[in-house]
């Protein structure tokens, strides 16, 4: 993948055990929120932790591209719509999340996107794990299967407020075990046998 995509919807709490440390209910209905597409980053490419935050955090998540437009989809309809995966690491400055009504200022500064190459293909969602690691140790990890929201239920419900366009990136949420991040650090996300992406941490100039 090259181009920026257009979007990157994100789904919050989407596993149990994740809402349940956070102090949060799961939800009855999937929580959407959007990460800028100036937040990108690549494997290799620096993670900087900004002057304003105090409570920098991992979250490695399964991300979904999107191959070709969706409105209004059924899971079925949504399902074929995948072009691929990628491995996704949703930064968060998790002081400004939790001060700030809404999630734009923690979640979307610049580097807080690293992606990992594209996977293309439809993979088995139950089965496929992510797998975070900050200097080699495993912080989290899960499996599809525990999501609250199935990917492709993810999909149809997105569909139903906003047009998924191809290259459009869907971040399905993180498991349990989120973590600080601090200047020095190394993290990894690796969807295992799709895609993965490491980043050292830097602090802002
Ligand atoms: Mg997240």
């Amino acid at each position: 993948m090259t181009d920026r995509p257009g979007k990157i919807v994100c789904v919050g709490r989407n596993y149990r055990e994740h809402a349940k440390e956070m102090g949060n209910a799961v939800p009855v209905e999937p929580l959407l929120f959007l990460k800028p597409s100036s937040a990108i980053i690549h494997s290799g490419q620096a993670v900087v932790s900004p002057r304003l935050t105090r409570q920098l955090e991992h979250e490695g998540e399964i991300g979904v591209v999107i191959g070709m437009p969706i409105r209004r989809a059924t899971e079925a309809q949504a399902r074929a719509a995948i072009r691929g995966v990628v491995a996704l690491n949703d930064i968060t400055a998790r002081d400004l999340q939790k001060s700030d009504a809404q999630w734009t200022r923690g979640k979307g500064f610049d580097t807080f996107c690293p992606i990992g190459p594209e996977w293309s293909g439809i993979p088995d969602f139950a089965s496929l794990e992510v797998v975070t690691r900050v200097n080699g140790v495993v912080r989290q990890r899960g499996t599809g299967a525990e999501m609250v929201f199935s990917v492709p239920a993810l999909l149809a419900y997105i569909s139903q407020v906003m047009t998924l366009e191809p290259g459009d990136i869907v971040a399905t949420g993180t498991p349990a075990g989120v973590g600080p991040l601090i200047p020095g650090d190394t993290v990894e996300v690796e969807v295992v046998g799709c895609s993965s992406v490491s980043n050292p941490v830097i602090a802002e100039a």
